[in-house]
């Protein structure tokens, strides 16, 4: 069966209520994970979190006002190259870099991963691609952190095999096979919260995992239907589909069968 690691790389601190309502104006730290995933010896990188290219793109011009919006904690030491180089693995070890979505607290780090197989939602990279200056700001999107040949060496997670899922993942009902997996992660889309945002289905010994990415950044959002800040509104793609795929994570953890991981639960 799969086998997942967590990874943190940085993190970023913003008052609990911008992530959700009512949770008052007390100072959260939001972890950047990073997952390793692992089926027999092929590996897969989900999301860089931070990496020194964040402080590098957003020093100066229209984009250092990313990080006074979101102030950033990172030490060199922490980027998904560094960790998993002091873990033995090289950026050549991995068969693929699978983007969650294009914020830049994921995808900075992928500059270190030259060479790799990136994997993201074709569609999602097809908004994206194209934003510049402050429509690029609005969309949490820093273009410098792509790297040139981004494009040669991407996926479209679409190209992939759709097939149904077991029943116990509903109300979900169908995701790409991610190839070489072996049908243990199964990727899907949860709209809303950015342009080609996904999560996984990861079959492990312990049982079915969502990596729910950023659809949720508390538990309590999916838990109560309680979501983020109506600020929060200002950057998410779609606030209805957002919603609507929160509400689909509710019924996911009511049925109790699946563990939901989010990129940035922390100590709200
Ligand atoms: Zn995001």
């Amino acid at each position: 069966m799969a086998k997942i690691t967590t990874f943190e790389a940085g993190y970023c601190t913003h008052p609990g209520c911008m992530a959700l309502k009512g949770a008052g104006w007390r100072i959260c730290r939001f972890p950047a994970r990073s997952w390793l995933l692992e089926v027999g010896e092929r590996r897969w990188l989900w999301d860089t979190g931070y990496a020194s290219w964040f402080e590098h793109y957003t020093r100066k011009g229209l984009f250092q006002l990313y990080r006074r919006v979101t102030p950033v904690n990172f030490d060199p030491a922490e980027s998904m190259v560094r960790q998993l180089q002091a873990a033995g693995l090289a950026p050549g070890d991995l068969n693929g870099l699978i983007l969650s979505h294009f914020h830049a607290d994921h995808v900075a780090g992928l500059r270190d991963f030259p060479d790799v197989s990136f994997i993201a939602s074709g569609e999602g990279w097809a908004q994206t691609r194209h934003l510049r200056g402050f429509a690029a700001l609005r969309q949490g999107f820093i273009p410098g952190l792509i790297p040139e040949a981004f494009e040669t060496h991407l996926q479209a997670m679409e190209s992939f095999t759709l097939q149904p899922l077991p029943a116990e993942l509903q109300p979900f009902t169908e995701g790409y096979v991610l190839p070489d997996s072996h049908g243990e992660i199964l990727l899907v889309p949860l709209p809303g919260h950015a342009s080609g945002h996904i999560g996984a289905f990861v079959q492990t010994d312990s049982g079915w995992t969502l990596l729910a990415s950023d659809a949720a950044w508390a538990p309590a959002n999916y838990q109560e239907m309680r979501g983020p800040s109506r600020m929060a509104n200002l950057i998410m793609a779609d606030p209805a589909a957002y919603y609507r795929t929160l509400g689909m994570l509710h019924q996911l953890w009511l049925g109790g069968k699946v563990t939901i991981l989010l990129c940035h639960e922390g100590d709200l």
